[in-house]
């Protein structure tokens, strides 16, 4: 494959970029477990002709994250030039580094979000999961700076067994502050993290109960509030809890693409596993990679008879392709096969134990109250002036 190559079919909206793995805390559900950096991190160099090599294949945003991207000497230079080139930036932050330094170059560089990392509302419990005391603290002083800067504030909460109960909490800690907040929950790659604490699927169906009622409750003024994209789909009773109205399948090689600190280039990060790694910008540009028509066969080349048992009989299965590929590994070892999804949790809660005729449910169902995905896609692209 050579640069002249076409491009694919498929247009990079969004590359998530791990910049290094060094990080100053030690949180326990990190699914890359960082803390030191990896020993062969990408240059400033290669780093910025890796932002050209993004432009040239139409990548749209780029969202820097860590480890934590703050401890990047060259962050800022970095970051300047995904703006430079007229891509959007969101940057992912735990929030513990800060300079007045940081603000002033934040603030010109016009992200779309500084998303910053909060798993409770309980201070205590918020340093334990975060390994570091004091975290809370600083975390919560660094957001309330980038709101005082007028800077587009995203909060990402990350939900396990120790924390599913802060959620109410930090509702009430972030509502009327104009943060959007992403719940997403815990997948249990990470050397830090029983697998004890992850979710169990009532739990887990949980987190989206509690962001549907935050969205009954609240305008998307008041609380712009969604699950992560992958958090649940094909409810038969809950409108999509992500920032999208419809679940289209896992989009890893297709609409997204992670970028490791060393190069390494996967369809997604949240698959933190070697043999999902597609090729390295060291050996052959990023362009190359993502046009490459034997990358990403796992999502682009999916055939419904890919599908396993939790989905093959599935109504849905050519369009969902078997739900989030990452959960579906963690859970059952095989691709394409979610167990997790809201229609299969539901299926198996109503139907099997509570005997309610799950077809019966098909029926009934409202679309979404006009305009809320609309107003919530306006808040967590940065745009919360009214402006469309
Ligand atoms: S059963 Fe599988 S294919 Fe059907 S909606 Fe759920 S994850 Fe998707
Ligand atoms: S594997 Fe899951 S988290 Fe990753 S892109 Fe696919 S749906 Fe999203």
């Amino acid at each position: 494959m050579n640069a002249s190559m076409p491009p694919a079919d498929y247009t990079p909206a969004c590359v998530v970029w791990e910049l290094t793995l060094a990080c100053n805390l030690k949180c326990l559900h990190c699914g890359s477990t960082a803390g030191g950096r990896r020993a062969t991190e990408l240059s400033t160099a290669e780093a910025l002709a890796l932002c050209e090599d993004l432009k040239r294949t139409g990548c749209l945003g780029v969202a820097l994250m860590g480890g934590e991207p703050l401890l990047r000497k060259d962050f800022f230079e970095i970051a300047s030039k995904v703006r430079s080139l007229g891509m959007e930036l969101s940057v992912i932050t735990n929030g513990t580094i800060r300079s007045e330094e940081i603000f002033k170059n934040l603030k010109e560089l016009k992200p779309r979000a500084v998303a910053v990392s909060l798993d409770a509302a309980d201070p205590a419990l918020h340093d334990r999961i975060r390994g570091v005391q004091g975290a809370f603290n600083k975390t919560s002083s660094f957001i309330d700076r980038c709101l005082g800067e007028g800077l587009p504030v995203s909060v990402i909460t990350t939900v396990h067994k120790l924390n599913l109960k802060e959620l109410a909490g930090l509702r009430d800690l972030l509502k009327g502050r104009g943060i959007a907040w992403q719940v997403q929950t815990a997948g249990g790659e990470g050397g830090r993290f029983s697998r004890e604490f992850l979710l169990d699927r009532e739990e887990f169906y949980s987190v989206g109960l509690f962001v549907e009622a935050c969205r009954r409750q609240f305008t998307p003024e008041e609380l712009p509030v969604i699950g992560a994209h992958d958090l649940g789909y094909h409810s038969l009773l809950l409108k999509n809890v992500s920032l999208y109205e419809k679940w289209e399948g896992c989009q890893a090689g297709k609409a997204v693409a992670g970028v490791r600190s060393d190069g390494g280039v996967l369809g997604c990060l949240a698959i933190n596993d070697d043999k999902f790694v597609e090729g390295n910008v060291r050996e052959r540009s990023f362009y190359e990679i993502w046009n490459d028509p034997g990358s990403f066969r796992y999502t682009r080349g999916f055939a419904p008879d890919q599908a396993g048992p939790n989905c093959a009989a599935c109504e849905h299965v050519k369009t969902c392709g078997g739900g989030c590929n990452e959960m579906s590994l963690m859970k059952t070892g095989a691709l394409h096969n979610d167990p997790y999804c809201f229609c299969r949790i539901e299926e198996k809660l109503l139907a099997e134990e509570l005997k309610w005729p799950f077809n019966g449910l098909r029926s009934g169902l409202g679309a979404a109250p006009d305009g809320v995905f609309r107003r919530l896609g306006r808040i967590f692209s940065g745009r919360r002036d009214g402006a469309s």
